[in-house]
Parts: structure tokens; sequence; C-alpha cells
């Protein structure tokens, strides 16, 4: 990954680490606070509706309490002092009900016997045990009991608070058992007052239920005795909804920190990567060989500094290297002249005695003369000739002219190569082994030249013993390779250094310049000419070039 990628994603995590601690973190208060909110807001709303049954069942006590002690009432008493069937009727106790704004309101006999009953008339002249029983409570509060009312749903059982209370005429007792029932209208006031939704049950029944809230709730619920409770369902959707709101906003101020410190990112990391990859580009050049290059970005601080350094530095590179090669040719070619004037001087020799023996032989008068005349002439036009080729081949190695680069496939140029020595020497086999497609940019006549000169100093090596010349091709990633291997008497540890000095040769009439000049075309050519061999196995010849792709 690059620098810059990393940069930029280093800032994005940045961003993210405080958001990502933050958003639990808020959120879990924020579900606290608010639920504490609608906690309290519960507890007094279900106290709001406790106290509402609470008023509802003392307006109950105090209306049947007026009642009882009404002027009505005492007239009820009195007349049905003698027959109560008579005195009470079926509809005697249901204006009274209204008129005291009760629901439940039953007149019975000292036995029990209802003589008249306002929320369910059809009751007059049984017993109503259950309803009868509350004439037995000690507290003078309505206490819960289920009642029997017919209304559009038919007869059924329907909570009340009621309460009882005696209206004695002399030794004649009459029971006024009234109350209010827990319907749908004390179910809707609760509604209303406490904002939730409202349901009276008795045991598992439902009887009344009042307003609707939104999903998802939460319940309480006030047990009022005898299996009768009121449940309140509150809503959390106000609650939820806002939880949900901070974590929308939390997403997009997060998304929105993300692309801003990725762009930080990208802008910085290009202010800072910027010079240090310029930087690295300009060091590889240098390792590839330009050592004029200089970095120009216009940076500070250390990056700033490096950079001044690193151009002051291939600069005095660049200096040292030219001193270095300059030097260096100056050297060697002061070693080729002494050489050369060495090789000059060898033929010189014999050519100097020639000509002294034929002015001596003259002088003396010899009659050998002519025969002499001829073998020195010869001996003089053979050292001539060498003399000409020694001068041929140094101003071929002097004036080596600068490759002409082009493409070339050197499987078949080792194939062309090889076809010159389609009929071998006696004793000696010639292999290869090519692989296709194995391009390099070249000039073809050179390295055609090394090619050559590499096949035959192996033939001549393997001379006398005979063997197997092996030339293979290949290419890896980045350089393409042709090796020439034979089965010779190699090269002794004490040559190898020297093989491709100019004026090296251990041959007879060899000139000592075939590797020289092969090297130097590879080094024009940016490649190299390695040699590798373990006495008496012969010698390997690699050269080696940047492949063209
Ligand atoms: P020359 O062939 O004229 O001697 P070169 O520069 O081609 O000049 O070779 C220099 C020397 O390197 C040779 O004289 C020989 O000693 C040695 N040499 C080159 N190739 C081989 C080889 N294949 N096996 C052994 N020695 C070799």
């Amino acid at each position: 990954m690059r620098l810059r990628t990393r940069l930029a994603l280093a800032f994005a995590l940045l961003a993210l680490v405080p958001l990502a601690v933050m958003v639990p973190f808020t959120l879990t208060r924020l579900r606290a606070t608010l639920s504490r909110g609608l906690d309290a807001r519960m507890e007094s709303a279900t106290a709001s509706g406790q106290e509402a049954i609470d008023r509802t069942a003392a307006t109950a006590r105090r209306a049947v309490e007026e009642l009882v002690e009404s002027p009505a009432l005492e007239d009820l008493a009195r007349e049905s002092r003698e027959s109560p069937s008579r005195a009470i009727r079926a509809d005697t106790a249901r204006p009274l009900m209204k008129s005291r704004g009760l629901t439940v309101l039953a007149l019975f006999d000292r036995k029990g016997t209802t003589l008249s009953s306002g929320h369910l008339p059809a009751r007059r002249g049984d017993p109503d045990p259950v309803l009868f029983a509350v004439t037995k409570e000690k507290s003078p509060q309505p206490v819960p009991v289920k009642v029997s009312v017919r209304d559009n749903q038919g007869l059924r059982e329907v909570p009340a608070l009621v309460t009882a209370r005696p209206v004695d005429y002399g030794d004649s007792r009459l029971w006024v058992v009234g109350g209010v029932l827990l319907d749908q209208g004390l179910a809707a006031h609760l509604a209303r007052l406490t904002q939730a939704e409202v349901a009276i049950l008795s045991g598992k029944t439902e009887v009344a239920r009042a307003g609707a809230v939104l999903a998802p709730t939460v319940a309480r619920v006030l047990p009022l005795g005898e299996g009768v409770t009121v449940r309140l369902v509150f809503s959390r959707a106000a609650e939820r909804e806002a939880t949900l709101g901070v974590l929308r906003s939390f997403l997009l101020l997060a998304g929105l920190g993300l692309g801003f410190a990725v762009l930080l990112g990208l802008l910085m990391a290009r202010r800072i990567t910027q010079p240090v990859e310029a930087l690295t580009e300009g060091v590889r050049r240098v390792g590839q060989g330009e050592m004029d290059e200089q970095v120009r970005v216009d940076t500070t601080g250390e990056v700033g500094e490096l950079v001044k350094t690193f151009n002051r530095m291939t600069t005095e590179l660049r200096s040292t290297t030219e001193r270095l090669v300059a030097s260096e040719r100056v050297a060697a070619w002061q070693e080729v002249a002494r050489r050369l004037a060495h090789e000059i001087k060898n033929p010189l020799t014999p050519i100097r005695m020639s000509i002294e023996t034929l002015v001596a032989v003259q002088d003396a008068g010899d009659a050998r003369f002519p025969a002499i005349f001829k073998q020195s002439a010869g001996v003089i036009l053979e050292e001539v000739d060498r003399l000409r080729r020694i001068v041929d081949e140094f101003s071929q190695f002097a004036r080596l002219p600068k490759p002409q680069l082009e493409p070339v496939d050197l499987g078949e140029l080792a194939k062309s190569v090889l076809s010159l020595y389609a009929t071998p020497p006696e004793g000696i086999e010639v292999r290869s082994d090519v692989q296709a497609g194995v391009v390099a940019k070249a000039d073809r006549d050179q390295l055609t030249q090394v090619l050559v000169n590499l096949v035959k100093n192996a033939e001549e090596a393997m001379a006398q013993g005979g063997g197997t010349v092996h030339v293979r091709v290949r290419g890896t990633e980045r350089e393409a390779q042709v090796e020439v291997q034979d089965s010779g008497p190699g090269i002794p540890p004490e040559h190898r250094a020297r093989i491709f000095e100019p004026y090296f040769t251990t041959k007879e009439g060899g000139t000592g310049l075939g590797l020289a000049i092969a090297a130097r075309i590879l080094q024009e050519h940016g490649g190299k000419l390695d040699v590798g061999s373990e006495p008496g196995q012969g010698a390997c010849f690699t050269l080696s070039l940047p492949r063209a792709h």
C-alpha cells in the first residue's frame, strides 16, 4: 500500500475512534435519561390514575350517604314499614340512582331480597348475595364487587365500587347499596388523564378499554382488589424516536467527519509524500546510473533538508564519478598503450634480426645469400602481416562505434550464429537450448560479433580433446541471457580476472582483444559479460542484457 493511501486511512481511523467511543456512551446516557423521564411520567400518570379512582370512590360514597339521608329515602323507609314490596317498586331505584350520579343502586330488605335495582330492574324479588355481602363490610369506603348488569352486550358482570348503608325507620330496616360501575366511562376518563391506553380487567377478562398508543409500550397495573385491575399502557415511541434521531445525527456526523478526514489525510499525505516520492524516484534513478539526478520539489523542514542533501550528494557523486571515470580511462589507455607497444615490439625484433642477417650475409659475399634472402623476406612479410593484424584489431577496439539499438530476438540471433557452425570441426558437438520470445534492445552486428567470438573461443579451447559447446538462451523477469558453455579445460583461477584485459592471451597468434571487445560491447549496452569456470569442467560465459518486453 502506498504511503499516501496509508496516511489517508490513518486519518480516517483517527476521526472514527472518538466517534466510535462517543456513540455508544452518548446513546447509553441518552437512553438512561429518556427512560428516567418516561419512568417519572409513568409514575405521575399512574398516581393521578389512582387518585382519579379514589376520587370516583369518594364521590360515590358521598352520593350514597346523601341519598340515605335524603327525605325521599326516609319516606320510602317509612312507607315500606308495613309492606316493603308494595311501597317500593321495580322502577323506584333507577331515578334515585340517576339523580345522585350513581351507576349502581339496589334497595334490599333486611333479609337480602332485592326490592328495587337501578342497574338491573329485573332483579326485583331475587336475592343478590354478592351485592348484599357489601352490607357486612366494616369500612365506610366503597369496595370492589362484580355487579350483574344488562346492557347492549346482554347480561354480564361488570366490576364496581360500591358501599352499603342502612336506612332504619322504627324497627324496619332498608339496605341501600350503591356505587359506580368501573366501565367504559371510567376507562375513557383515565385514558384522557394519563395519556395512556387504559384497560379495566376483571380477572383475565377485559371489561373496558379506552385510548390507543404507539408501540413499543410499557405497562403499569393498578390492583383495586377482588381480582379487579386497571392496566395503564404507556408508549415508548417518543423515546425510541429520540434515540434514533440522535443515532442518525451521529451517523451523519461520522460520515461527514470521515469524508473530511480522508480528504484532509489525502491533502496532507500529498504534501508529505510528494517530496518523499520524488526522492524515492531520484534514488532509483541514481541507482540506475543517472548521476546528475536532481530532485526539484518545493518543500521545507526535515524533508526539504533531505532533498537539499540528496541534490548536493548527487552533484558530488557526479563530479566524483566523472573524475573517477576520467582517471580510469587514462589508466586503461596507458595499460593498452603499454601492451600495444609490447605487441608491436615483438615482430620488430625478428624483422630487425632478418635484415641484420641479410646485410651480414651480403657483406660477407656469402653464396647462400639468395636462399637466406628468401627465408628472411618470408619472416619479414609474416611479421609485417602480424603487425597489420595488431593495428587492425587495435583500431577496431579503439573506435568501437556506438551501438545502434533495435529489438533483437536473442533466440533467433543465437540460431543464426550457430548456423555458421553447422559442420563443426572433428570431435566437436554444438548444442542449443533456446527459450522463445526473449528480446533485448541491442546492436545486432555487435551482438553477433560477441557470440561468434564466444563460440570460437569455446571451439579453440576444445581443439585438442574435442567436446561439446552448449548455447542456451533464456529470459528472467528483467534480464535476457545467452550462455555459452564448453567442456574444454576451463580457465585457471589466476587467469580468470585477466581474460577481459586487452592483449591478454594464452594462444599462439592470439591478440587477446576478443573478450575485451565483447565486454566493452556489453557494457555499452547496459549489460555485462560474466565467466564461470571450474578447472577441468570447462568454461561458461554468460552475457546478460536488460530485457525488452
Ligand atoms: P584470444 O582468443 O585472441 O586469445 P580472447 O580475449 O578472446 O583473446 O581470449 C583471451 C584468453 O581467454 C584466451 O587466450 C584464453 O586463455 C582465455 N579463454 C577465452 N575463452 C576461453 C574458453 N572458452 N576456455 C578456456 N580459456 C578461454
